[in-house]
């Protein structure tokens, strides 16, 4: 597989540990596209709560529109002690993800050889599921507000927002990514006690269904659903949830992997219309940051998720069983898998292991 004209991608480090595990998922990308002749051009942003203290905002005003020239974003983390999350949230991730329509929010989960899960039943192979979340709309609406403040009777009122058109969409990806794996699917529901948005969600999964005939499907309940990834974690292939139901499963799901070191996650809109972002799961990690010690294994895994994404599933692959194999070795680990290794050396290790060319 080779490509003529290099995929344009948006490095935005961010802050804290994004800078340590950023520039080491790039060496690994290099070292991957090397071997497969495939060429990045990379363009990299400053944007992060340390330039919103520096300079009153988290992007320039012309950020979106540059973003909006690449293929792709592989961001690391943003955070910063003293910065509030909203600052975040609101200056940075949320208004990429609605201007870019990342509508799918993917995470997947696997139990690695060599890693605990602390699941004592969860074995290395059994657990391998994704779950797929609902990133735009949802519970997570700006609608609401509260009445009587200040007084007994003082009441929020929060909207939920679901229509035809967005519930359809991810539902969609859902059904046809389960169709790529192993064909099963279960989503996540509560229309026992959410009368309205929930019923609506489980119409159109089944409507949906039957536009995917090879794949099977089951619905359970939240609450149930939590206690089963818990009980049973085998049993999944594709999870498709709310915003919010997505949300918390998908935390929950990162536990049971073993370290949030690891988990990565993708924002995209699945069209290619716009680019999609990519970023471990974990956060900027003020404790550790400035160290050299932060796991790079969920940025590399994002980096992987990204070349699939553009189509190279199998330099995508070459990285995830690099990954793969250095983990069951077990012999170079950062200290949250128990080791003394460094960001960089981890990141060297998954390059030796990348398997030669056949
Ligand atoms: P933020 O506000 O940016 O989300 P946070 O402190 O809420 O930061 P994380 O940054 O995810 O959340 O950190 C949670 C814990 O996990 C911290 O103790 C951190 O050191 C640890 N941690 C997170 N990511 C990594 C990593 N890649 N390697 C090692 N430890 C990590
Ligand atoms: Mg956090």
């Amino acid at each position: 597989m080779s490509s003529s004209t290099p995929h344009r991608i948006a490095l935005v480090p961010g802050d804290g540990i994004g800078r340590e595990v950023v520039p080491a998922a790039r060496r690994v990308l290099d070292a991957v596209c090397e071997r497969r002749g495939l060429a990045l051009d990379y363009a990299e942003y400053d944007w992060s709560c340390e330039r919103y203290e520096r300079e009153g905002a988290m992007m320039p005003d012309d950020a979106l529109d540059r973003l909006a020239e690449h293929d792709a974003i592989l961001l690391g983390a943003v955070g910063y002690p003293g910065v509030p999350d909203h600052v975040s949230l609101w200056g940075l991730l949320i208004p990429i993800r609605r201007r870019f329509q990342q509508y799918v929010n993917l995470r997947p989960i696997k139990v690695f050889e060599g890693l605990d899960s602390p699941l004592r039943g969860a074995r290395a192979g059994e657990v391998d599921f994704v779950v797929v979340r609902e990133n735009v709309e949802g519970e997570y609406s700006e609608i609401g507000g509260r009445i009587y403040q200040g007084t007994p009777q003082e009441t929020a009122v929060q909207e939920s927002v679901f229509t035809r058109a967005g519930v359809t969409r991810i539902l969609d990806y859902a059904f046809g990514l389960a169709g790529r794996r192993r064909g099963r699917l279960t989503s996540a529901t509560k229309s026992n006690g959410i009368v309205h948005t929930m019923p609506f969600w489980d119409e159109l999964v089944r409507e949906r269904a039957a536009a995917h005939p090879a794949v099977t499907w089951d619905q359970e309940h939240i609450d149930a659903l939590a206690a089963k990834f818990v009980l049973r974690p085998e049993r999944f292939d594709v999870v498709v949830g709310s915003n919010l139901f997505g949300d918390i499963l998908s935390d929950l799901a990162a536990a049971i992997a073993g370290s949030i070191g690891i988990a990565p996650s993708a924002n995209l809109n699945p069209e290619g219309r716009f680019p999609s972002m990519f970023e471990p799961v974990h956060g900027s990690a003020p404790d550790i940051a400035g160290r050299g010690i932060a796991n790079p294994l969920g940025t590399i895994w994002s980096a992987a998720m990204m070349l699939d994404h553009l189509g190279h599933t199998e330099a995508a692959a070459d990285i995830t069983s690099a990954m793969a194999s250095v983990l069951a070795e077990g012999t170079v680990r950062t200290p949250d898998l128990g080791g003394a290794a460094t960001t960089g050396e981890l990141a060297e290790h998954v390059i030796t292991a990348l398997r030669p060319l056949s």
